[in-house]
């Protein structure tokens, strides 16, 4: 009986999957990770089967069919491959989240996670900043919401500039974000905890409407498959959600009409598959900026770089990400420009050894406004590399910010939070309490 719980909705949707698959096997086939997960020789109906079974009654996923769920990195090949309207994705997160109830790999991650997104955050920001970010404001009707997700506020200068941008064209908007405005996907899909996960998502969704916004912005493309995909439909809504990028397209006569500087770069999109509209918004954008020229796109699979993205099938990875290298330098580009903040984060740490330097998109448009970018202070910190020596820098920020904590502690954990090991198990020193 529907209690209105997100268990209970994702129990109906599941429910819904298991009467209209067939276990076909046409979304196994069309799937680009299945020769990476060693599961070439299984038969697709099989695979796909072993999913509808965790989704029938629940347990553990297990052979093929784990490693087809583990390996899903967001491609959204599979959609269009299934002949009677069922969405794969939506079927195997689901049944990842189904998994993750008997047994998670990466237990505490929220608490983790949110513990080295606010050291991150207060490393770079002034306590203002840090705020506007981190702190709901106070409730007031607005038309915007910009909602700026948990993640990405570890580059908070990506945000920034997109908030140069929405302030260029003059939105009356405000900011929500942090793990305090989570989308609820950490809980759901990664901690199998999806009652508070529902409560995670119901707590921000009353947020958004308490800014009785026509549009609620977002920023992160975790945030967008989870509420845009995975539980759509859950809780009441009385505003679109939508991704910031179709937001600017929209206003792209105006942003035309406001540039006031040229960029002569050469550059190459780097854009991912599983969501190929924003890759084609960005793209579209960064055709408006004057003096730019872009080689093309190179679209990696997934639909983001990262724990939740194209890291979950690292054979695929490398064979994409090889591409786009070799793609840049066929084409003689001067920078290759990252979409979002996992995307940035994970190229710019890349551009150390390989490739050419790494620049957000933001960017381009705050320059072409005639602004003047937010510095990526995280590409400096790792290109420094002596740890103890940034986290000394950090501190007098971090006081700042009323955060108190032993350097050498924080020295120690920086390369594994600078690469967000936590989607991977790691960081177990920021589950614990101090
Ligand atoms: S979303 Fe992509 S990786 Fe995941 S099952 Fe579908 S095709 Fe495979
Ligand atoms: S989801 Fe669609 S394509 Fe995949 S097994 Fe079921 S019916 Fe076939």
């Amino acid at each position: 009986m529907p209690d209105g719980s997100l268990t209970s909705f994702m129990a109906a949707r599941a429910e819904e999957i298991v009467s209209a698959c067939t276990a076909c096997g046409a979304c196994v086939e069309a799937c680009p990770v299945v020769p990476h997960a060693g599961i070439s020789g299984a038969e697709p109906g099989a695979v796909a089967g072993g999913v509808l079974q965790v989704l029938w009654d629940g347990g553990r996923l297990e052979g093929p069919a784990a490693a087809w769920v583990h390996q899903c990195n967001g491609c959204g090949a599979c959609i269009p491959a299934c002949p009677e309207g069922v969405n794969p994705r939506n079927m195997v997160m689901l049944a990842a989240s189904k998994s993750a109830e008997t047994h998670s790999d990466t237990p505490q991650l929220f608490r983790k996670m949110a513990r080295a997104i606010r050291l991150m955050a207060a490393m770079q920001l002034a306590p203002a900043d840090l705020a506007r970010l981190l702190q709901p404001p106070k409730p007031r009707s607005v038309p915007v919401v910009f909602y700026v997700g948990c993640n990405a506020v570890r580059t908070p200068h990506l945000l920034f500039n997109a908030m140069y941008v929405l302030d260029a064209i003059e939105v009356d908007y405000e900011v929500l974000g942090g793990p305090a405005a989570c989308c609820g996907i950490i809980h759901t899909k990664w901690e199998g905890e999806a009652d508070a996960g529902g409560r995670v998502t119901d707590g921000t969704l009353k947020r958004f409407g308490d800014f009785q916004p026509e549009r609620v912005l977002s920023w992160c493309p975790s945030c967008q498959l989870h509420i845009g995909e995975t539980v759509e439909g859950y809780g009441e809504a009385a505003f679109a959600f939508e991704h910031v990028t179709g937001y600017l397209v929209e206003h792209e006569e105006r942003l035309r009409g406001l540039y006031t500087t040229e960029v002569p770069m050469r550059v190459l999109l780097h854009a991912h598959e599983g969501m190929a509209d924003l890759g084609e918004n960005v793209a579209r954008l960064l055709g408006d900026v004057p003096g730019l020229d872009i080689a093309g796109i190179a679209w990696e699979s997934g639909y983001t770089c990262g724990g939740s993205g194209q890291d979950r099938s690292p054979g695929l990875k490398a064979e994409r990400r090889k591409a786009t290298y070799a793609m840049a330098e066929e084409k003689e580009v001067d920078a290759l420009v990252s979409l979002y903040h996992g995307c940035h984060a994970q190229l710019s740490a890349g551009a150390e050894t390989q490739g050419p330097p790494v620049v957000n998109f933001t960017d381009f448009l705050v320059r072409a406004l005639g602004g003047e970018p937010r510095a990526d202070l995280l590409a400096g910190w790792r290109m420094a590399g002596d740890w103890q020596a940034l986290t000394d820098r950090s501190m007098p920020s971090l006081e700042r910010n009323g955060v108190s904590v032993d350097s050498e502690w924080l020295a120690a954990l920086l390369p594994d939070m600078l690469a967000s090991r936590e989607f991977a198990g790691g960081l177990d020193e920021l589950a614990r309490p101090r």
